[in-house]
């Protein structure tokens, strides 16, 4: 059964370098058990699936780069709770070493984080974000590729707040859709957990807006529900397609 590692969103960025590195918590976990048991350890662990979680653009872009960096036999990211539109088709790098044509044919690109600075007799007039951290070259600001945040990743699960049973701050059915569609035309799969729709109690007929909810239902105040039945989702949205 595969294991998830999951809620250290804090140490997002520590945990997938130490993982690159071979010498997390769970590297060394994994290594003494393979010893205790007389086995190599297999790296990536072929049983561990990676993922981070994202609930909007700002935090999916800061996260999934450190994550396609990050060796692992199959990778997801959790958009729970989904807060707001999230574009996955964007770039996961902002930087790309220029020596990428030249003799050395560096394919270098990054966050600028990770670039070395440039040596500071260069630092004014430049147009060059800093230096290489694998070559040394000159670095530019921009994607070199055109990877896409969805890369290398096997599945994207989706989920709407929830606060007890019921619906916390809003997920829009559009914001899901589309990102369903974005997963879809790059072959990632999907996974629905729970999505909000508008009502009057849960086991009522339930609609994807208000305005669709007051039409039907007519002298109401209809409220916004967690609905976590799949037969109860839109029809194009009951998607929970494993990996
Ligand atoms: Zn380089």
């Amino acid at each position: 059964m595969a294991s998830k590692i999951r809620k250290r969103l804090d140490k997002t960025g520590v945990v997938c370098r130490d993982l690159v590195n071979g010498r997390s918590e769970i590297g060394s976990a994994a290594e003494a058990y393979d010893k205790r048991n007389g086995k190599e350890l297999q790296w990536p662990l072929p049983n561990v699936h990676l993922g981070v979680s994202a609930e909007n653009q700002e935090w999916a872009d800061k996260r999934i780069p450190y994550l396609l960096q990050t060796p692992a036999a199959k990778r997801f990211v959790s958009l729970e709770p989904l807060l707001g539109p999230i574009d996955l088709t964007a770039s996961p790098t902002n930087v790309f070493c220029e020596a990428r044509t030249g003799p050395s044919d560096c394919n270098w690109e990054g966050d600028e984080s990770e670039l070395d600075p440039l040596p500071s007799s260069c630092e004014e007039n430049t147009e060059y974000a800093g230096l290489c951290p694998i070559c040394g070259s000159d670095a530019s600001f921009g994607p070199s590729s055109s990877k896409t945040l969805l890369d290398s990743i096997n599945q994207v699960i989706i989920g709407a707040e929830s606060v007890g049973a019921h619906a916390g701050r809003e997920c829009k059915i559009e914001w899901v859709r589309d990102i369903v569609r974005q997963c879809q035309a790059a072959g990632v799969k999907v996974f629905i957990k729970q999505i909000h729709l508008w009502g009057v109690n849960w086991d009522d007929r339930l609609f994807e807006t208000p305005e669709a909810a007051k039409l039907c239902l007519g002298e109401c105040k209809p409220k916004r529900v967690l609905v976590k039945k799949i037969d109860q989702f839109p029809e194009d949205l009951r998607i929970r397609e494993e990996i």
